[in-house]
């Protein structure tokens, strides 16, 4: 077996330790200076921490404009224009999506990111074209990182005749997970949307990720029927609302009940925790059991210019947003956007062959990661060169055949899920 060591890291800030791998798995963490100095060194981490792979469980990175000159945002204040304007603005960008998306993909992976979730768009204004980049993409990033798809109906599915095909032939070609978008507000006919996406998922045999802003009164109604299709579908387990505006909107105390009906049925919720709506009370709803996680949503693109893909950093807007401050509630932001993400929200994609615990070793854990390259100290100052400038990565990622990576301050790997608790 090929071992290595990853050297003095303090696994989620605990004390230093030596991690010792065989191949991808990590056979046994010792005290720091302890571990063969025979064994060849993966990575001197010189006291940093060492972190759970984070989880990017919702961005769109078929839109991006990430790696292209500075654009000035031409959106109009409602989120129809938004979509309009997104039309105008990448109909004719002669940047393909590769070129936006790859840079930003790597950028994501050198801020310790191996877990994505991306939604990507299947709508008439452009056809599959998205949906091939960025399997494309997916086949060129596989020895990195976990991709997964999910089918977005951006600018509508039923007021848009055709996009139902197009979900249908892009959950031919692979994609994983059937969207959908605002049943009331966009497609103006709640059931009839749900029962359009349920019956997709349950003939192809896949999970569902819903956009939902709707607010209010409507929104949380909309979130009980998702309930109800999840229950009569047989899709417990594989539903996710992303944003669910609307649970914000009530005092948790009104939420409990319909909390413990979504973990009873295993509908995550995902946020951002943006700062200027309404977002789900991610406390409450951990405590009652519902499984949350995060992610950037878009990234620099026609919707906003914001954004940066840094996973930990949105656990800090997070803890920002809710008045977050003691150590149990970092620890929480940290395993919104990491373990907690990895275990429940993408029950499909975490099982898949490189699930920790599948490497078949006794240490059961397994630390497979991007990014070192034979120079991982190098990588690590030249990706915060490029998070500053946001140019290309330089080579050694694409070439990188290691286990962890360093950047930032940081050292990520993949652990087994009780590895982690366990250090914490
Ligand atoms: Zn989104």
């Amino acid at each position: 077996m090929n071992s290595q060591v990853i050297r003095n890291v303090r696994p989620l800030g605990g004390a230093a330790v030596d991690v010792v791998l065989d191949g991808s798995s990590i056979r046994a963490m010792v005290p720091a200076g302890s571990a063969s100095a025979q064994l060849p060194s993966l990575i001197d981490g010189k006291g940093q921490l060492l972190l759970p792979a984070l989880v990017e469980s919702h961005v769109h990175f078929d839109k991006t404009l990430w790696a292209t000159p500075w654009r000035p945002n031409s959106a109009g204040p409602t989120r129809n224009h938004r979509i309009t304007n997104e039309h105008d603005v990448l109909k004719n960008f002669d940047v393909p999506v590769a070129e936006r998306a790859g840079p930003l993909i790597e950028h994501c992976i050198a801020l310790g990111s191996l877990y994505f979730r991306s939604h990507v768009d299947a709508q008439t204004v452009w056809g599959l074209r998205h949906i091939e980049a960025m399997i494309e993409l997916r086949e060129k990033y596989k020895h990195l990182i976990d991709l997964q798809f999910v089918a977005f109906p951006q600018g509508g599915m039923l007021i848009s005749p055709g996009t139902a095909d197009l979900m249908r032939a892009a959950l031919d070609m692979g994609v994983e997970v059937v969207g959908g978008i605002d049943p009331a507000a966009i497609d103006r006919d709640p059931i009839r949307h749900l029962e359009t996406i349920f019956e997709l998922a349950t003939r192809y045999d896949r999970g569902i990720d819903i956009h939902l802003h709707d607010p209010g009164d409507l929104g949380r109604w909309e979130i009980e029927r998702i309930a109800d299709f999840t229950q009569s579908s047989g899709l417990q387990g594989r539903v996710m609302i992303s944003h669910a505006y609307s649970l914000g909107a009530f005092p948790p105390n009104d939420l409990t009940a319909l909390a413990d009906r979504l973990a009873g049925l295993g509908i995550s919720i995902m946020t951002c925790a943006p700062p200027q709506v309404t977002v789900p009370p991610v406390a409450m709803l951990r405590g009652r059991g519902v499984n949350v996680c995060s992610g950037s949503d878009g990234i620099r693109d026609a919707w906003s210019p914001m954004g940066n893909g840094d996973m930990l950093e949105r656990a800090m807007l997070m803890a920002l947003r809710f008045g977050w401050s003691k150590d149990e509630d970092l620890a929480m932001a940290l395993d919104v956007v990491s373990v907690g993400s990895a275990c429940f929200g993408h029950r499909e994609l975490w099982t898949g062959a490189r699930m920790p615990g599948q490497s078949g070793t006794a240490a059961g854990g397994e630390s497979c990661g991007s990014g070192g390259g034979p120079q991982p100290e190098a990588h690590r100052y030249q990706s915060r060169k490029s998070r500053c400038t946001r140019r290309r990565l330089p080579g050694p990622l694409s070439q990188a055949k290691s286990d962890a990576y360093a950047s930032h301050g940081r050292v990520c790997c993949r652990l087994q899920r009780d590895i982690a608790r366990g250090m914490a």
